[in-house]
Parts: C-alpha cells; sequence; structure tokens
C-alpha cells in the first residue's frame, strides 16, 4: 500500500500497566493507523508527575510488543517536553489569550469556570493557574464513530485551565502541542475524553494548528457499569496468551470474533482487512 499522510497515535499515562480497557483504545487507533497505511507513534503522558508509577512506561511497551503492535519511530515522553510548553503558553500569552487566576479549587468546584479573574485577579488574591480565556460559541466537531458533536466550551467548561495550581502543565495543553508537534493527524481514543474534543480544538487553533480528526471508541465497563480503569484497579491483560486477549478487545470493538488466527501477525493482518472494510467510506 502506498503511505499516506495518515500519523496516529497512542498516548497511554504510566500510572500502571495497560490492561484490558486501555487495550482496546490502543487496537482502536493502531488498526485505524495500519488500514490507511499510516504511522501509528507512542507518546507516553508522564506529565503528571504525583500519578507517574516509576517503571510502567517500559512495562506498557513490553505489553504493546507482546501483543505484536509496534510503533513507528520513537517514543515521546512528555517529560521531555517542557521547554515547548512553555513556548506554547509563550505564544498563547502574547496574544493575550492567557490570563492568571487565583481561584481556589473549592471556590470554583465543580460547576463551569465563570470567569471570576478574568480581568485581573480580585484585590488580594495571587495567580495559582493560568487559564485560557474561551470565546462565548459552540464548537461543532465530526466523530468518525460517534457521527457530528458540538459542545458550548464557554457555557459548559469555561475557561481552561493549562497551567495547574502545583505548577503543572494539564492535560488539556500539552496533548495539543504535542499532537502538533508529532504531525498527529488522527486521534482514536476512549469516549472519555470525547469530552475534552472541544476544547483541544480551540487551542490547537489558538497555536495556528489544525485540530486532528477524531474517533472515539466505546469505553469498556466492568460487572458495575464503571469504565475499566486503574483507578478502579483494573487487571493487566494478560499476555502469556495475547491472541485471546487481542481477540476479546476485538469483540469488544464490536466485531465477530477472529477464531483461526495463527500469530499475532496474522491476527492484525485480518483484523485491518475487516477495519478497513467496515470504515470504507471513512478511509481517506
Ligand atoms: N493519556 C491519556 C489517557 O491515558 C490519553 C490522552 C489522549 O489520547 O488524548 O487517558
Amino acid at each position: 500500500q502506498m503511505p499516506t499522510g495518515y500519523v496516529g497515535r497512542f498516548a497511554p499515562s504510566p500510572s500502571g500497566p495497560l490492561h484490558d480497557g486501555s487495550l482496546v483504545a490502543a487496537m482502536a487507533s493502531y488498526l485505524d493507523a495500519k488500514a490507511h497505511g499510516g504511522q501509528w507513534l507512542l507518546r507516553i503522558e508522564d506529565i503528571d508527575t504525583p500519578r507517574v508509577v516509576p517503571g510502567a512506561d517500559q512495562v506498557i511497551m513490553g505489553q504493546l510488543q507482546a501483543l505484536g503492535m509496534h510503533w513507528d519511530g520513537e517514543p515521546l515522553w512528555q517529560s521531555q517536553r517542557l521547554p515547548a510548553y512553555q513556548a506554547a503558553f509563550e505564544t498563547l500569552r502574547a496574544q493575550g489569550r492567557v490570563f492568571g487566576c487565583g481561584c481556589t479549587r473549592q471556590q470554583v468546584g465543580k460547576s463551569p469556570y465563570r470567569g471570576t479573574c478574568r480581568n485581573g485577579i480580585p484585590l488580594g488574591g495571587q495567580v495559582r493557574a493560568w487559564r485560557f480565556r474561551v470565546e462565548p460559541g459552540v464548537v461543532p466537531f465530526n466523530d468518525r464513530w460517534l457521527g457530528p458533536q458540538q459542545q458550548n466550551v464557554a457555557h459548559d467548561v469555561g475557561d481552561v485551565i493549562i497551567r495547574r495550581a502545583d505548577g503543572l502543565w494539564a492535560y488539556q495543553f500539552v496533548v495539543v502541542v504535542d499532537d502538533a508537534f508529532q504531525g498527529v493527524t488522527d486521534i482514536v481514543r476512549g469516549a472519555d475524553l470525547l469530552g475534552s474534543t472541544a476544547r483541544q480544538i480551540l487551542l490547537a487553533r489558538a497555536l495556528g494548528v489544525t485540530p486532528p480528526r477524531v474517533m472515539h471508541v466505546p469505553l469498556v465497563l466492568d460487572a458495575h457499569g464503571l469504565k475499566l480503569s486503574k483507578q478502579n484497579h483494573a487487571e493487566p491483560f494478560d499476555c502469556d496468551n495475547p491472541l485471546r486477549t487481542l481477540n476479546r478487545a476485538w469483540v469488544r470493538l464490536g466485531f465477530d470474533s477472529l477464531a483461526n488466527t495463527t500469530s499475532t501477525a496474522d491476527f492484525w493482518a485480518k483484523a485491518t482487512q475487516h477495519w478497513r472494510a467496515r470504515f470504507q467510506h471513512l478511509i481517506y
């Protein structure tokens, strides 16, 4: 197949090993990249240092290799990217798109941010976090799995935190800076991040880059209907029987079981064909 301009990525947070839930997202992004004859990059999202488990990045890479999922080029570690985040921040600041916010978590609560510090921190307050100024209006986008979507970020979220009170760069910000840096054209990830997409589109536009296309795949739920996640103590997936592990994730994506696969390479070849057939109308 001819090489295409497609660049996909898998961006795990190294807070523990991959489990059956993260595998479904990894599989979908891998298959979509392969079906497009594109590249599949690996990015280790180790920016949220309190949640990073030392060595988890190596464990994750070993798990991917055990399943025959080979990434292109060198992985990117977010912990190596601090100068780039600072530079992107300065770009936004020079445009007047960021402001210092003195609100505490308790003051903002769970509700959208109402712009308290937009025109300056009220008397006596100090800068805690830095926020990106969101203009009013609806942000429409198309999701390749879910169809047309939209969100009114100004109303539902408010001005987005890009640097947290603890000094760490926020996930929403670094993901945009890195997707642009890595030339990512297509994001394929779990549906838990659907609600982050509109803000990421706004941040990309403010930084002068084209937002990637997106596809959000269904989450794997546990017996209690909760998202399978490290916080909910999901077990690492089984590397001793890679074909069974792969097939289970495949069925969770809504496909018929691939019974007679002989190797991981064989699994990926067959699964890629099925993926291409199912999303034919969506292959560029
Ligand atoms: N690091 C994020 C996670 O593990 C995923 C980021 C993304 O795909 O945009 O949930």
